[in-house]
């Protein structure tokens, strides 16, 4: 009897690997058709800024692919896959490409587009990537971008996976004049010895963290130790998932400087995009 059960649960468990494998590769090859006909695009979620007035500060460029099938899919679904099978590295450039391109159009059509900086998010394998400063400044190159609009977001757990070459690594980023951020800070484990020797400029305070400011005072001391300890390491902070007016006054009592989040806007398409730094029309002032 217990052979047998055994059995069943090694049938169960390699079934669901096996699955798992199917389900890779289905996506897999999906995503090289996805990629060779155009079907992944980008939206864009405004980051404000707020010292005295409410002013835009950046875009940060999120994947999307529109699969003919299952219609749009979230970047939940497909850059953790993309990960896994290498493909993330050829679509993070397409993306990096993709989001310098725009931004180069509208600085060109829209006045008062020229402050306005773009943020692109690069993942761990992307960042270990050979020649990862060429190709970003071949893109730069070609799209005319400017470095220093340019801002990149690279998760505490990827700066981690490559703590050996990261100080290296961004210290070439900076020195191109591009704006290096945490994101997802908070998830991780990086130490404050190890963050204080990274040339970063901004701080993102994972959405998880705001989200939890609704349920205590005890989650409003932890998110002002991330703060001030950001603001002791010399960086800004830019706070994700901000939903509610509430969150927006906690946060800025607490020091925070750039705000993102539903209370603002959703991502956007990029013609939405473009409305917003036309209008400035972005915010329905909290307070
Ligand atoms: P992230 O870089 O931390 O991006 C912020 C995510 O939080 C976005 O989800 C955004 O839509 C969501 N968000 C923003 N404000 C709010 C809010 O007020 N409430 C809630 N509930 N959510 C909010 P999205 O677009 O689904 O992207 C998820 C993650 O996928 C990103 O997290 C990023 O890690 C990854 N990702 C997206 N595009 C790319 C890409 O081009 N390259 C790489 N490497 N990763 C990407
Ligand atoms: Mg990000
Ligand atoms: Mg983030
Ligand atoms: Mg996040």
């Amino acid at each position: 009897r217990a052979k047998t059960a055994g059995r069943d649960r090694f049938k169960v468990f390699s079934n669901r690997l096996l699955e798992h494998a199917v389900q890779l590769m289905t996506l897999e090859n999906d995503m090289d058709t996805a990629m060779a006909e155009g079907q992944f695009f980008l939206n864009y979620q405004p980051i404000v800024q707020v010292d005295g007035e409410q002013k835009l500060f950046a875009f940060e460029a999120l994947a999307r692919w529109r699969h003919p099938e299952r219609g749009i899919i979230p970047p939940s679904e497909f850059i953790a896959v993309a990960e896994e099978t290498g493909q993330i590295t050829d679509l993070g450039l397409w993306v990096l490409n993709e989001a310098c391109q725009t931004m180069v159009h509208w600085r060109k059509t829209i006045p008062g587009a020229k402050d306005v900086y773009v943020s692109v998010n690069i993942s761990g394998k992307q960042f270990a990537q050979a020649d990862l400063i060429g190709k970003i400044r071949r893109i730069l190159r070609r799209t005319g971008m400017p470095a220093n609009r340019l801002k990149l977001e690279i998760t505490e757990t990827a700066i981690m996976q490559n703590a050996a070459q990261a100080t290296n690594t961004l210290r070439m980023l900076k020195n191109l004049g591009i704006t290096l951020a945490v994101d997802d800070f908070g998830t991780g484990y990086s130490s404050m010895s190890y963050l204080q020797k990274l040339p970063l400029d901004h701080l993102k305070i994972d959405l998880s963290f705001v989200q939890m400011l609704d349920a205590g005072p005890e989650n409003v001391e932890i998110v002002k130790a991330i703060i001030n300890l950001a603001h002791t390491l010399g960086l800004q902070v830019v706070a994700e998932g901000v939903e509610r007016p509430e969150h927006q006054r906690t946060l800025l009592e607490l020091g925070c400087e750039y705000f993102q989040g539903y209370l603002y806007s959703r991502p956007v398409s990029s013609q939405e995009a473009e409305q917003f730094i036309k209008t400035k029309d972005i915010l329905p002032l909290a307070g």
